[in-house]
Parts: structure tokens; sequence; C-alpha cells
């Protein structure tokens, strides 16, 4: 059954993975460490998009190191935000946004990010996976945040079979009991960091091989 498999799955990469953390947090021994509250994961998240790990990090310490609240950011200048983030790429996209979200969140909020996905989809540059990731990272509330490891990972291994983000996460939602849908990102993001890699599968060293459709010999 597909739900005893990806509940293999996980236990598997979870004991190879410890340190699974939100975007720009899963590489071991980064410092300084940002809180993984609903800011910091929502602004790192936003960074991530359309971007690698590394870049990520770089982008949200700049960022961070300069700005350290929502407050902060609400009322810092859009250029020098885009100078700060321009690691993360799409610097001036991304910065309007970051100063928008944080304006909102302030002005209509009360400074607190919504637990609510559809209304922290109302927020700029946030979409579902945005809102699954601070939700189950920043929130404890059980998510499945399908960026595209998650999403090319699930449907390679033959666990679903899906055209899209949005689809894989109800699909998996459909199979994953609900106390391990945060681990479905924690473990899969970092699975397809360093053994699933894109177009480079290293399937001689991967340890949940005998559940994936698509391993190679
Ligand atoms: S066996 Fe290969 S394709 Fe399957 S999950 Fe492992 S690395 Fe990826």
């Amino acid at each position: 059954m597909d739900s005893e498999r990806i509940v293999s799955i996980l236990d598997i990469l979870s004991r190879n993975y410890d340190k699974g953390a939100y975007p720009g947090r899963n590489s071991e021994g980064l410092n300084p460490e940002w809180p993984c509250d609903p800011f910091h994961v929502l602004i790192a998240t936003i960074l991530s998009q359309r971007t690698k790990d590394d870049n990520t990090r770089r982008a949200s310490d700049n960022l961070f190191h300069a700005y350290g609240t929502m407050e902060a950011i609400s009322e810092a200048d859009v250029e020098h935000v885009s100078e700060l983030v321009r690691p993360a790429g799409f610097p001036k996209q991304k910065a309007k946004a970051i100063v928008d979200c944080c304006r909102i969140l302030i002005d209509e909020y009360d400074g607190e990010v919504p637990e609510d996905t559809d209304e922290m989809m109302k927020l700029p540059m946030v979409g579902r996976k945005t809102a699954a990731c601070v939700r189950s990272y920043a929130m404890g509330i059980p998510s499945i945040c399908v960026d595209t490891h998650v999403h090319r990972i699930s449907n390679l291994m033959g666990l679903v079979s899906t055209k899209n983000p949005e689809e894989t996460e109800f699909a998996l939602m459909g199979i994953t009991p609900k106390d391990r849908w945060i681990d479905v990102n924690r473990y899969m993001v970092r699975h397809g960091q360093e053994v699933c890699i894109p177009n480079h599968p290293r399937c001689h060293l991967c340890k949940v091989r005998q559940y994936c459709d698509g391993a190679k010999e």
C-alpha cells in the first residue's frame, strides 16, 4: 500500500537526515541561525522561490542582519532591500513583495502571520507551497509543502502520478498519515539535495531504493 510505503520511506530518510529545516536553513553548521518563527520562515520561503538553498541563505542572512524585525522591513527602502536579497535572484520583485508583506501584516493582521492558508495566500508572492511551509515549520500545523524536490521525487518514486505541485500536495495528503505531513518536505528536500539529485540520481547510494519505481541500476 502506498501509505505504508511512504511511511517506510520517511522512517528511513529521517534516520539519514536528522536536521531538516525550513528553506535556506537545510545545510549544517549555519551561523547565525534565525528563529523558526512565522515571520522568518515566511520571508525565507519567499526568497527561496526559483533559487537554490545557498542563495536563499545568503539573501536571508543579508536581510535579517540589516533589518531584524517585521517593523524594520516594513519601513525599509525597497531599493536597499533589493540589493540585500540580490543573491536569491529576482531582487526587485522579491524585495517589493517582502516589504509589502510586512506592511500588510502590520496594518491588517496586527503583525501576525495568519494561520489560514487562503488568508496567507492573499499576501504578495505567497502561494500554496509558501503557506504550507510556514504552517508546517513555524506553526506546527500539519501541512505538506511541495517544492520542486518533493514534486519530482514523489513522482519519480511512483508514489503519485501528478502534473503539478498542487496535485502532488493533495495526492500526498491522501496517502500520508497526517502526523507525518511535515516530514515529507523535511526529508525529501534533503534527499533531493544530497542523493536523488535532479537529472543525476545517485541510486547506488540511495537508502530507499527498494521502495522506488524509478531506481536505476
Ligand atoms: S532510487 Fe534513485 S531515483 Fe529512486 S529515490 Fe533513490 S536516488 Fe531517487
